[in-house]
């Protein structure tokens, strides 16, 4: 039996007006769970309207309040994490360990959005002129708008909405379709938390509500995570309207492999990096640039690892899910075939896979392909799936200067045990989150989260300082309280004496 996902506006369940849904599935079943409504404008305008009445009083809120709720959030979070792993496991696929860690990557953030009495102390300077000082403030925008992709259907919305509700701001949360139960369960436990109605808002939709949230004329800022091209869309769209925007695009991430590595250590993270989570991660590593002559060994390292991999319902224990839905893993699978007819070798057929679950799951095994040349769309393109690229290069310069021309420029990581190589890389590579000897390197909490090029269009990063510099406006206030012997007229330019 499939149930109906409302949006959450102004503190409780919403149908809203539009009578348009879209299946959501259990991926690991390929069955359709629940049908989630998906907004029209009107539908936007009412959260919007939500969000605007919530502001006043919310960003009046005392710093005190505000952090003492969102540590009540983080206390309930952290006691029934098991109830919203469960959810991200029957919508997205994940498995549950895999589902906890997201979990805990997105509670890093509330944590660091704990600390907001402290991030939001601004700056005083005494007499910059006699009897004059001057302060800065930090203030909240007003309604902002969050728009989250699928892949991280809880940690994503995570790394904005405890940033920007602590600083003072109202929300209005879009997040994925294809997994959006998340979203509601999240916006319900803030406000057992004791956050007052219409400070979250969730509105499920497609682009008819992304695009009502990018015009509005209410809301202040939007907060992308998604696919490159969409990313682009919104960063422009938004701007447009005149908007401030942070969107976080797409990915090609690759591991450079010095023949110095400890190969062990290499393949371990090659397997972990590239099919965890099925490769729906912005940071996996789908390329792996091998500087001979280690490619062989190290293939045969990752292959042997490869076979003892587990595919199946993420319930179950199993290593990895399914993918999100039957046409992408369609999608993802056809690059087999295109890396067989641009040259490849396909090392891995994932096709052969077979998984602990359901024979309607959206399957797709662990794959490899070895040779494979850069002008293969297998290379060009985000295939975001459980797909392994080998490129051979003779030199760590010739790896260097192919990672450099990608279009992307997320997340990248060098492997060796030469300190001297490492750190010539982390100053020439053109990438925004660089790994040495660690895969997946997403910044903790307290920094902040963002590529170059083509994943990240415009300047600002997530969280972090990045994030309180995103979600506040700062004020200066240049301030003199005197006795009215110091009056007088005088036209010229304020000077210090
Ligand atoms: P997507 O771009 O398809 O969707 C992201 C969001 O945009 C969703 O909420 C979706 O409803 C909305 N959307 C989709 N099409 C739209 C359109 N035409 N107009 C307006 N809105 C639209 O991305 P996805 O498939 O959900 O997520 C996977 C992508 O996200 C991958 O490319 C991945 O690399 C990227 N991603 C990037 C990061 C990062 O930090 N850079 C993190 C996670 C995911």
């Amino acid at each position: 039996m499939t149930t109906t996902l409302n949006h959450w506006i102004n503190g409780v369940e919403n149908e809203g007006a539009s009578t348009r849904t879209s299946p959501v599935f259990n991926p690991a079943r390929g069955e359709i769970s629940t049908q989630v409504r998906l907004a029209s404008t009107a539908d936007v305008d009412a959260a919007v309207a939500s969000a605007a009445a919530a502001f006043p009083a919310w960003r009046d809120a005392s710093l005190a309040k505000r952090q003492s709720i969102l540590f009540n959030f983080r206390e309930l979070l952290n006691q029934r994490k098991g109830e919203l792993a469960d959810i991200l496991t029957a919508e997205h696929g994940k498995v549950t360990a895999d589902a906890l860690g997201e979990i805990a990557r997105g509670l890093e953030v509330v944590e660091f959005a704990l600390g907001m009495p402290h991030l939001l102390k601004g700056d005083y300077s005494e007499n910059v002129s006699t009897d004059v000082d001057v302060y800065t403030i930090r203030q909240a925008l007003g309604v902002v708008g969050i728009i989250s992709p699928f892949n991280f259907p809880a940690m994503v919305p995570l790394w904005y909405f405890p940033i920007a509700i602590a600083a003072g701001n109202t929300v209005v949360l879009k997040p994925s379709e294809k997994d959006p139960t998340a979203a509601n369960w999240m916006a319900a436990l803030m406000t057992e938390a004791g956050l007052p109605d219409g400070v979250l808002n969730v509105v499920h939709g497609d682009k008819e509500a992304v695009d009502a949230l990018l015009e509005h004329p209410t809301v202040q800022a939007i907060s992308f995570v998604g696919s490159t091209p969409i990313a682009k869309y919104i960063y422009e769209t938004a701007a447009a309207h005149g908007k401030r925007v942070q969107a976080l695009g797409g990915a090609k991430n690759h591991m450079l492999v010095l023949p110095d590595a400890d190969l062990n250590l290499a393949a371990d993270a090659a397997v972990n990096a590239g099919f965890g989570s099925a490769g729906e991660r912005c940071m996996a590593i789908s390329v792996i640039v091998a500087v001979e002559p280690v490619a062989d060994e190290l293939i045969e390292r990752i292959t042997a690892r490869m076979a003892g991999l587990r595919v199946g319902d993420g319930m179950r224990g199993c290593d990895m899910g399914p993918l999100i839905t039957e046409a992408h893993r369609d999608r993802v699978a056809s690059y087999i075939d295109i890396a067989a007819a641009d040259g490849a070798t396909v090392v891995v057929d994932g096709r052969d896979v077979e998984a602990d679950g359901e024979a309607s799951g959206f399957w797709l095994g662990p794959t490899l392909f070895d040779r494979v040349s850069t002008d293969s769309a297998v290379y060009q393109d985000e295939i975001f799936g459980p797909v392994l690229s080998i490129v051979r290069v003779d030199s760590y310069e010739e790896g260097l200067q192919l990672i450099n021309a990608s279009r992307y420029g997320n997340g990248t990581a060098i492997f060796t045990n030469d300190g001297g190589a490492a750190r010539r890389f982390q100053n020439e590579v053109q990438v925004g989150m660089v790994g040495i000897n660690v895969p997946i390197p997403v910044p903790v909490a307290y920094h902040s989260f963002g590529g170059w090029k083509d994943s990240l269009f415009g300047d600002a990063k997530a969280y972090g300082p990045a994030g309180i510099a995103f979600f506040t406006r700062e004020k200066a206030v240049t301030s003199r309280w005197l006795d009215p012997s110091h009056g007088g007229i005088n036209l010229g330019f304020p000077q210090h004496d």
